[in-house]
């Protein structure tokens, strides 16, 4: 199995990989603090439910100097940890040639994975397996809008404090609770994509920052499928909302990673699935409601009260006809919550308000482009 370097990163460090034919795995050195989130998200399943699927664990290793196939920058994969992962790595021969040095040369500039090799002498590099959520995405758009008021944990440095407070206090982190990380924008006319990087980001102030979100809404689309993006991340947004102000945790520098698609006729096939899906479930619901109506007529003279267990039957003879064998059809948007590296719960503690102020200000800025004309410059 080939590893790449993930095409269309946006933030953070290099050397986050990926692997499958369809590039459908994420391989992201692990941190032990973000495997301990992931690991205990499965008791929180409204949270999770924004957070990519976690496939598990797997080791890459570099061979010791010296030996036969010394190359230092050649890791191959040692150990596969996670049911789903095995599953599917099982279908594949591990290939370690190219996308193991693909691997290395991307691991190697990996701050993270270099200190830890170094405190611990080790040559093996334990990496986390998540979904890839731009998958299903043609051309994606990708923002990685790094959330909440307070960069740092709480048991940081204090040197580390300091540098990250400086940093937040001359962002939009304090003043808005996100900053823009890094995005990149589908240019159909130039056949390529426009970066922005997190410098760029960084020098946005409350002034600018609607400048920046202009600037990633400028995929070539035309005004009706802007409006429809941003419209989604507004419902996304809303919801995402409604579910943090529930959860007791502290999320330091987690990101919500928005997608959209850049692609106009890979957009509208995106749309047509969607509403073909939507159609196909109200038509059943209608098949449903009208069969239930007949068999109360019907049984209107009979006692017998056995609702629910008759009626079950007309929704297993439903298939998600396109995802039967875990195939991602044409996304339009999509909306997640990632890196967990300084992220803890925080049983009894209450919200994180500074990431609820940050998803409070997005909202209010992107309601406030749906109110301009498009393009937004
Ligand atoms: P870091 O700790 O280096 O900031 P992140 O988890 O933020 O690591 O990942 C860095 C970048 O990699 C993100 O900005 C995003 O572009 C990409 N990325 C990370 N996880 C995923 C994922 N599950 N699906 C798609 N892209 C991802
Ligand atoms: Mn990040």
């Amino acid at each position: 199995m080939i590893l790449n370097p993930l095409s269309n990163q946006v933030g953070g460090h290099d050397g986050v990989l990926s692997m499958g034919d369809d590039n459908e795995i994420i391989v992201k050195p692990a941190l032990p603090q973000e495997l301990k989130f992931y690991e205990e998200s499965v008791l929180h399943a409204e949270l999770a439910a924004w957070m990519p699927t976690y496939y598990g664990t797997l080791t890459l290793t570099r061979s010791m100097p010296g030996q036969p196939g010394d190359d230092q920058s050649a890791p191959t994969i040692k150990a596969l940890n996670g049911y789903a992962l095995s599953d599917m790595m099982a279908a594949s021969t591990l290939d370690q040639q190219d996308g193991a040095n693909a691997a290395a040369a991307s691991i190697a500039e990996t701050d993270v994975v270099a200190d830890e090799a170094e405190e611990n002498g080790v040559n093996d590099d334990e990496c986390i397996c998540l979904e890839n959520v731009s998958l299903g995405f043609k051309k994606p758009c990708v923002l990685d809008l790094k959330m909440g008021t307070q960069l740092f944990d709480d048991d940081a440095s204090e040197e580390k404090k300091a540098r990250l407070g400086a940093v937040a206090a001359n962002t939009t982190t304090l003043p808005l609770g996100f900053r823009m990380t890094g995005f990149e924008v589908y240019d159909s006319e130039k056949g390529d994509f426009t970066k922005y990087s997190k410098h760029y980001g960084k020098g946005l102030t409350e002034d600018t920052v609607l400048d920046g979100f202009r600037n990633y809404f400028a995929a070539k689309l035309g005004p009706e499928r802007m409006r429809l993006i941003i419209e989604r991340f507004v419902n996304d947004l809303t919801d995402f909302l409604a579910t943090i102000e529930n959860q007791e945790l502290r999320m330091r520098s987690s990101s919500l990673l928005m997608i959209y698609e850049g692609d106009s006729e890979a957009f509208d096939a995106g749309v047509a699935i969607e509403q073909e899906k939507i159609g196909a479930i109200v038509a059943r619901a209608q098949a449903h409601m009208e069969k239930s109506a007949r068999e109360d007529n019907e049984d209107e003279d009979e006692d017998e009260d056995e609702e629910g267990e008759e009626n079950d039957e007309d929704f297993e003879d439903y298939d998600e006809d396109d995802e039967e064998d875990g195939e991602v059809g044409q996304k339009v948007t999509d909306m997640r919550l990632i890196d967990f590296a300084h992220s803890t719960w925080t049983p009894g503690q209450g919200p994180d308000e500074g990431v609820v102020k940050g998803v409070k200000s997005a909202l209010a800025l992107f309601e406030k482009l749906l109110q301009e004309d498009y393009p937004f410059d």
